[in-house]
């Protein structure tokens, strides 16, 4: 940090670089030297009895399960679907699992920052020297600050702390598929009270056929015609892999007389969709199949194989488009349509899922495209754009993007003449005065490089 100030070197940091999706180890800003933590890779404590751990940036979801599964310890991880994500990373970016602890940020506890002008602090009771709690209690004395180093270009975050879940009595996945594309509106409107009340435990997903039809099959073996797959071969896939137009996949956790029960509540109220099927692990005989992918993956358990779906077209290209919405049917029904017209407009499939939060959808569409095809670029970059003007013109925005629309999407956010932004930039200015760490993330760019970015 002394050298890049010294130098003015802008720096670009990453835990592990594996922020797929959303831009790799790649800086917004070309020239930034790309600051690698993933060798900073102990874990440095796991407490079975409170259920944490306390790891540095380069350790990653392999890494960790690894350490419990060889110990015995009988505490369950929350993973994203790449394992070889950093627990650190992930919950910065704001990264989202499948478990109760599914909300990543929520469940970290303390940090150790190291800020761009090279001082070390230590966040909630980690400021008290000789503490006990520093992973048990969030707040600690004083306003609560760790936020502002998530998502931010204000610290580099050597250590963190994640709550982890002790080990459950019982666990049972579920899969419940809805035949029409119509019924996202009924299944979210009875999903929001049975997650708020918690008989929907785990942060579940409502995922769309074609998302779960690539994990494991090509599209040419359903489809040679261009662009989206017509309506007829859509059936043929539902058919042929068991599966719905959406896919509800969740997981009962806890003695078995509290799944019982949970279970009943659950069934009973998604059986007044027409057409909605009901299956545990037991019922899913072929393999692959997408409940037993799910299954180890809403068990905190790291793998690869969501990357399947990278290969339905063949070109290995991807991008995220993730905006939140608020979870009711209406608005289910409303952004699907909205990102689904447009994304077929264009020429692509679907691929889409509405990942369950407490209160809030997040809706990741995932457009897959050839990446060596200079004319499916273009095409991705003006979709984008018509997506992110379209949703913010209806009150949504993104939780999370792409180096390349970190601008584009920062200036959505611009409440009573951008008050929001102008307060990140004094916060910028004051602590990295030199504005020498990754400049340009989330839209937030240092005092000599503001014209630039505006221009
Ligand atoms: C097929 C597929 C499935 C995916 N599924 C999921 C999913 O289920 N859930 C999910 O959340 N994401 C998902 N992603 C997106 C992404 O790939 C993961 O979130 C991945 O874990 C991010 O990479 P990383 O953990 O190595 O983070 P990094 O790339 O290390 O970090 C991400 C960003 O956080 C900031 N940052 C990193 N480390 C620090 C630090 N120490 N201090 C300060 N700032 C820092 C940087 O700005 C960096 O760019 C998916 C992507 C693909 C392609």
């Amino acid at each position: 940090m002394k050298v890049a100030n010294e130098f003015r070197v802008p720096l670009w940091v990453v835990s592990r670089g594996k922020n797929f999706a959303y831009g790799g180890a790649a800086p917004v800003l070309s020239g930034s030297v790309v600051l690698d933590l993933s060798r900073m890779n102990r874990i440095l404590e796991v407490n079975e009895k409170f259920g944490y751990a306390l790891v540095e940036p380069g350790v990653s979801y392999f890494d960790l399960y690894r350490y419990i599964e060889e110990r015995g310890l009988k505490l369950w991880l929350d993973v994203p679907d790449p394992g070889w994500g950093s627990v650190v990373g992930n919950a910065l970016d704001h990264g989202v699992g499948y478990t109760p602890y599914g909300d990543h940020f929520m469940m970290q506890c303390g940090m150790e920052v190291v800020l761009p002008t090279g001082e070390v602090v230590r966040t909630g009771m980690g400021a008290l020297p000789g503490n006990n709690t520093w992973q048990l209690f969030k707040y600690g004395f004083g306003p609560y600050v760790d936020g502002i180093f998530s998502q931010s270009n204000f610290g580099i975050v050597t250590k963190m702390g994640i709550w982890l879940m002790p080990e459950p009595a019982g666990y049972r996945p579920y899969l419940i598929t809805f035949p029409r594309e119509e019924d996202i509106e009924q299944v979210v409107e009875i999903a929001r009270p049975l997650r708020l009340n918690n008989v929907i435990q785990n942060a579940a997903t409502i995922r769309s056929l074609v998302l779960d039809a690539a994990v494991f099959a090509a599209k040419s073996q359903y489809y040679h015609g261009d662009g989206p797959i017509p309506d007829s071969v859509a059936r043929r896939i539902m058919e042929d892999l068991e599966i719905g137009m959406w896919n509800f996949c969740g997981a009962l956790y806890g003695p078995p007389p509290i799944m019982d029960a949970l279970w009943t509540a659950i069934r009973d109220s998604f059986s007044s969709i027409p057409g909605a099927k009901f299956y545990f692990l037991e019922d899913r005989k072929r393999r692959p199949d997408i409940l037993a992918h799910r299954a180890e993956t809403m068990r905190g358990i790291p793998k690869l194989t969501e990357f399947g779906f990278l290969n339905w077209n063949g070109g290995g290209g991807h991008v995220g488009f993730s905006p939140v919405s608020p979870t009711t049917g209406e608005d289910a029904i409303k952004q699907y349509r909205m990102v689904s017209r447009r994304v077929r407009e264009y020429g692509f499939d679907y691929m889409g899922l509405m990942a369950i939060g407490f209160r809030e959808l997040h809706h990741v569409t995932v457009v897959v495209y050839n990446q060596n095809d200079p004319e499916e670029h273009r095409k991705i970059d003006e979709l984008f754009a018509l997506l992110v003007r379209e949703a913010a013109a209806e009150g949504y925005g993104e939780y999370r993007t792409h180096i390349h629309y970190m601008d584009m999407i920062a200036r959505t956010y611009s409440w009573n003449d951008n008050a929001l932004m102008k307060m990140h930039e004094k916060i910028k200015d004051a602590l990295d005065p030199n504005g020498i760490l990754s400049p340009g993330k989330s839209g937030i760019w240092p005092k000599h490089l503001r014209e630039r970015s505006d221009a």
